[in-house]
């Protein structure tokens, strides 16, 4: 396993965690479509199950195509060890089960991706967690929300869909400062490693769809976790092994791994792209508000600069004339595909109110500020002109 920490970001994208001299020469890591590993005795078998042998022993535990993934993912997060699993709420939900019981509490940024709010109102909530939503952006909300009892701190940063920018480091240093035992744990699907690194800023955990932005083509659906190795240990034997099974297909691990290979390259374009989508946004006659934080005028400009390696290729704003002149407006575009997702190469937008978080009650959506004039913009790789002509024809009408 290649593991240098000296080399750049770009590099270890493409090189951490796989050594082809181990597999025949092989350039690309070969896919081990394998559910179980024989032993060669029965004492072999028993040592690897109790932990006291390296090696394999069935799939939905490890395998060695997915070891490789999950060893590039924790060099490029910084952290110590890794978890790829079958989707992003496969990630969050296991991470969760292993940490939570009965009695604790969970506290949660008002705003967050719609199946990880239905996770916690229906999932965790049924089985006697107790789960609180504040602003994340208030620091005192943050601080009259902690309870002894708080075991998780959760957010998002920038926030799915509003993109509000929230302080990582402040947050979790606050977090620490009232308990050390408190996990906090921040889904960085939005800006992947190569723009924001949590776990160096004080976070303990580090959740991912990678289905966005790491496999970066649309093609398949993952997930993965990031953190300390005893605690990636312990979401690997219970919240993936036992209360989710949400294991990752090998074929699916080859091809993030594929994708995480132009990780760099492709943010890069998507942030360039989206700084002129965002600016044209922001000077259109029909555009109430655009929300995106390398726009000057955005409220999380300066704490993204800080925060981040760049401002990302997400976009939302509001129209003058609310929903019905976005729908409208949806419908008359030809190159963007309306679809939900997002970090694709192809420009994918959306409406959040009916759509990925139409998990909200109306009346939660008013309260956690899903507006029904909201769009979303996953702004892709195409040519920057060819997708600011569409929008502009489609918001000129
Ligand atoms: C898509 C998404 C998820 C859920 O991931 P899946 O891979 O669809 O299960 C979680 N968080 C954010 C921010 C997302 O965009």
């Amino acid at each position: 396993m290649t593991k240098n920490n000296k080399l750049a970001f770009s590099t270890r994208a493409v090189h951490s965690g796989y050594d082809s001299s181990s597999s025949h020469g092989s350039l690309n890591p070969p896919i081990y479509m394998t559910s179980t590993f024989c032993f060669d005795t029965v004492e072999q078998g028993a040592a690897r199950f109790s932990g006291e042998a390296p090696g394999h022993f069935y799939s939905r535990v490890s395998n060695p195509t997915q070891a490789i993934l999950e060893a590039r993912l924790a060099d490029l997060e910084e952290g110590e060890a890794a978890l790829a699993t079958a989707s992003g709420m496969g990630a969050i939900s296991a991470t969760f089960w292993t940490i939570v019981s009965p009695g604790d509490h969970v506290l949660v940024d008002k705003t967050v991706y719609g199946c990880t709010f239905s996770f916690m109102e229906h999932g965790l909530k049924k089985f006697g967690i107790q789960v609180t939503y504040v602003d994340f952006t208030n620091i005192d909300e943050i601080k009259g929300a902690l309870q002894s009892n708080t075991r998780v701190v959760y957010f998002e940063s920038p926030v799915n869909p509003s993109m509000r920018i929230l302080d990582i480091e402040q947050i979790s240093s606050l977090v620490k400062d009232y308990c050390a035992d408190i996990h906090v744990v921040i889904d960085n699907t939005y800006c992947t490693p190569a723009l924001q690194r949590p776990l160096t800023m004080g976070a303990d955990i580090v959740v991912h769809s990678a289905t966005k932005y790491l496999g970066g083509h649309g093609d398949l659906i993952a997930g993965a976790v990031v953190g300390q190795a005893e605690m990636m240990e312990k979401i690997r034997l219970y919240g993936l092994k036992d209360m989710t099974g949400a294991v990752i297909s090998p074929i699916n691990v080859f091809l993030i791994l594929r994708g995480v290979k132009t990780l760099q390259l492709r943010m890069e374009r998507h942030c360039q792209n989206a700084q002129v989508i965002a600016e044209m946004l922001e000077a259109h006659p029909a555009v109430e508000s655009t929300y995106y934080p390398g726009l000057s005028s955005d409220p999380g400009h300066q704490l993204a600069k800080r925060q981040m390696d760049g401002f990302g290729g997400m976009i939302a704003f509001e129209l003058k004339a609310g929903f019905g002149a976005a729908s409208k407006m949806l419908n008359r575009l030809n190159l963007i595909k309306r679809a939900v997702s997002l970090g694709d190469t192809e420009t994918l937008i959306q409406h959040p109110a009916s759509m990925t978080h139409s998990t909200y009650t109306p009346e939660e959506q008013a309260k956690h500020g899903i507006t029904q004039g909201l769009v979303r913009i996953s702004v892709g790789l195409e040519c920057v002109n060819d997708i600011l002509a569409d929008l502009k024809q489609a918001l000129d009408a």
